[in-house]
């Protein structure tokens, strides 16, 4: 387990133990829901569209630390912030975790200490879960999704 301990970093740590809005919203207009068989994780995104602009984002769920915290900190990045920008998001998220090419920004706040969740490619699958979740939501299909 000792892989898991260099990514285990106080940031993790600390949305896993207190995840930022793991609840569920009043009013959810679109939720999804997302599992990785691999490792066990299973993680509910809730969204409170306003016209295109994500009002509220919320998660219920239980896995890891890394797929915990990985929707944890992305409710906290997206909330106030437009479908399209969740989407592009969604795109320099997947590139952080599975990239070595990729350029970290300031548009991705604390989520950048998952980065090195790309040495450890059944990591990604946890990392990226909520992430997934959250297309499946926005798409409206009301679908599970899974990792495999
Ligand atoms: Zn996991």
């Amino acid at each position: 387990m000792s892989e898991l301990r260099d990514l285990y970093q106080q940031v993790i740590l600390d949305h896993y133990r207190r995840p930022r809005n793991f609840r569920i919203p009043p009013q959810p207009t679109q939720q999804a829901v997302g599992h990785n068989p691999l490792c066990g994780d299973r993680v509910t995104v809730y969204l409170q569209l306003d016209g295109d602009t994500i009002r509220d984002i919320a998660f219920q769920g239980s896995g890891c630390a890394i797929s915990m915290a990985s929707a944890s900190m992305m409710t906290e990045n997206l909330k106030g912030k437009t479908v399209a920008e969740a989407q592009a998001l969604f795109q320099r998220f997947h590139e952080l975790v599975t990239s070595d090419q990729a350029v970290q920004g300031p548009d991705l706040g604390k989520l950048a200490v998952l980065a090195g969740v790309r040495e450890f490619p059944v990591r990604v699958k946890c990392a990226t879960l909520a992430w997934h979740t959250l297309r499946a939501a926005l798409s409206g299909s009301g679908d599970t999704v899974t990792t495999e």
